[in-house]
């Protein structure tokens, strides 16, 4: 045991530098990550379209859920299949690494031939049997935290995939549950420095299910950069209106240009930056 805390190997007393891994030319922990897409892949039109729009942007990372942990059985549910492999299709047409959530087990060789970076959602943060398992692949796990966990509790998911061998975690906050109804959930800044200073993994932030607002995503983008976090992972939609799932907090696509006009001048001041400065991507009409 070298570390006083109960957590061992993601403990900045194990290991004093900044985990950084690199995928799709991001390095991740170094550069700042912008990870943008919609809550849910619904049809070929609607993924095309908004991979099209990111690669314009030189974003570099699609998020898009297939298997959608929903809170009602009759809500939808994701296409499942279908919908990973018509977002890997809009992906390589358009460059983008794919960041989609994973809920069982049973999915995992399935995730591991269409995803880049596997999504562990807040409901299963605690859902070690799928920790395990994912610790045994080589692709980069996106672990958010739980709604109802302590930072020890998070940090100690985490454990559970870099003791059994992968060490590329990404950490994400998303909201936690408070007494706070105005907002979907409260958003916990306070957990990125506290994270760099307990832990050496990136950490991330969704202001999308931080808050499930549209207007409060640009603001807490904003903080979150600010405060130290390694990118952000927003939900964004052709028709937020049309949406199959979050359609009222999902940017729309013209929010999502200029909130990325205002991180690359807040980035600026920070060590990390953005690199959307190089030249956008050639997309053949
Ligand atoms: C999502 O990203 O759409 C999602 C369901 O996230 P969370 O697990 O944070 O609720
Ligand atoms: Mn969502």
């Amino acid at each position: 045991m070298h570390s006083r805390k109960p957590y061992q190997l993601v403990s900045r007393e194990w290991k004093s530098t900044d985990t950084t891994f690199t995928v799709n030319g991001v390095e991740i922990g170094k550069e700042l990550m912008l990870i943008a897409g919609p809550c849910a892949v619904e049809n070929e039109e609607q993924i095309f379209t908004i991979s099209e729009f990111l690669a314009k942007q030189n974003i570099k990372f699609m998020r898009g859920g297939a298997y959608k942990p929903r809170t009602s059985p009759y809500s939808f549910q994701g296409l499942k299949t279908e919908g990973l492999v018509m977002m890997r299709k809009a992906a390589d047409a358009h460059g983008l690494a794919v960041v989609s959530e994973i809920m069982s087990i049973d999915r995992v060789s399935e995730f591991n031939e269409y995803v880049d970076i596997f999504q562990v959602g807040t409901r299963n943060m605690q859902n070690y049997a799928l920790l395990r398992a994912l610790s045994k692949t080589n692709k980069p796990v996106l672990l958010k935290r739980g709604m109802s966990s302590t930072i020890e509790e998070w940090l100690l998911a985490a454990e559970y995939i870099v003791s059994g061998g992968n060490e590329k975690v990404i950490l994400c906050e998303r909201g936690i549950r408070t007494f706070e109804t105005a907002t979907r959930n409260t958003l916990d800044l306070s957990a990125i420095p506290l994270v760099k200073q307990w832990s050496h993994l990136p950490i991330i932030v969704d202001p999308s299910q931080g808050t499930g607002v549209r207007e409060l995503v640009a603001p807490m983008s904003a903080a979150a950069i600010a405060a130290g976090a390694d990118g952000l992972i927003i939900e964004v939609h052709n028709q937020p209106n049309e949406a199959l799932s979050d359609g009222d907090q999902s940017l729309y696509l013209d929010q999502l240009e200029q909130l990325i006009q205002r991180l690359t001048k807040i980035a600026a001041i920070n060590e990390k930056s953005f690199d959307f400065q190089s030249p956008k991507i050639n997309i053949p009409t």
